[in-house]
C-alpha cells in the first residue's frame, strides 16, 4: 500500500530526477486530505510509473486515488502536476492510467513554462497539495520541430507562435551541432522543469524541505511508454 514506509524506501532507490528529495510520509507538509493519506514525491512518482506500465501493456483501468466520497465542491486533492504538451495525441490521465481529478495538468504547445505556467504550478502546490512536478515532452513534438526549423533557418513562424518558439529555443540552442529531434524534445522538457525550479521561489522552498519533487520526462508515442529521465 502507498503509505507504507517500506514501500517508500524500496521505490526511492531507482529515482532520477532533477529535485526529489527523500522523505518519510510523517515529514510531507502536503495539504491534508480528509482520508488522512500524505502524498510524498516518492508517492507520486511510482503512481505515475504504475499506471504507464498499464498504459504500456494496454490492459489498464484507470485507477482513481481521490479521497473517497467526496464531492466536487468539498475540495480538489490531485496528488501530481503535468506541464504537457496540448498535442491532442499526449493525454495526461490515459498515459498515466489515472482517473479524473487525480492531476492537475497544465497543457500549452512545446509544455513551455511562462509566468502563466508558474503561477498555476504554485497555485497547485500552495493549495491542492500535489507532490510531485512532471515537466513532460513527448515524441514527434511539433513545437520542438518547429523551433529546430526556425534556428536552421533564421526565420520565425509568425503571429503568437513565436512567444512558444522563443521560450523552447534556448534548449535547442544549447544542444551540440547535428542533434536529434529526439535530443531537443529531452532538452526541452529538461528546460522546463528546471525553469520551474529556478524561477519558483516558493517551489524551490518546498523542493528543498523534500516535500515536493520536480522530475522529467518524455512519453514515446508509438511506444507509450514515458521515459523519466
Ligand atoms: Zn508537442
Amino acid at each position: 500500500m502507498e503509505l507504507s514506509r517500506r514501500s517508500f524506501m524500496a521505490g526511492a532507490a531507482g529515482l532520477s530526477a532533477l529535485a526529489l528529495g527523500a522523505i518519510s510520509a510523517s515529514e510531507a507538509e502536503a495539504a491534508p486530505r480528509p482520508d488522512g493519506v500524505v502524498v510524498t514525491p516518492q508517492m507520486a512518482i511510482d503512481r505515475l510509473r504504475e499506471g504507464n506500465a498499464r498504459w504500456v501493456a494496454g490492459t489498464s483501468k484507470r485507477t482513481t486515488y481521490a479521497p473517497p466520497g467526496q464531492a466536487p465542491e468539498a475540495g480538489q486533492w490531485p496528488f501530481a502536476a503535468i506541464v504537457s504538451c496540448s498535442d491532442s495525441r499526449v493525454v495526461p490521465e490515459d498515459l498515466f492510467a489515472v482517473a479524473g481529478k487525480n492531476l492537475f495538468i497544465l497543457r500549452n504547445a512545446g509544455n513551455v513554462v511562462d509566468d502563466v505556467t508558474l503561477g498555476s504550478l504554485e497555485y497547485a502546490v500552495e493549495h491542492t497539495g500535489v507532490a510531485l512536478i512532471v515537466a513532460l515532452g513527448h515524441a514527434n513534438c511539433g513545437a520542438v520541430d518547429a523551433t529546430q526549423a526556425s534556428l536552421a533557418t533564421g526565420t520565425m513562424p509568425g503571429g503568437n507562435v513565436d512567444s512558444i518558439v522563443r521560450l523552447v529555443a534556448p534548449a535547442v540552442e544549447a544542444l551540440p551541432p547535428g542533434h536529434t529531434l529526439n535530443e531537443a524534445i529531452e532538452a526541452n522538457a529538461l528546460q522546463s522543469a528546471r525553469r520551474i525550479q529556478n524561477l519558483s521561489p516558493l517551489i524551490a522552498e518546498r523542493t528543498a524541505k523534500g516535500t515536493v519533487g520536480i522530475v522529467q520526462a518524455v512519453y514515446g508515442l508509438s511506444t507509450r511508454k514515458v521515459t523519466f529521465f
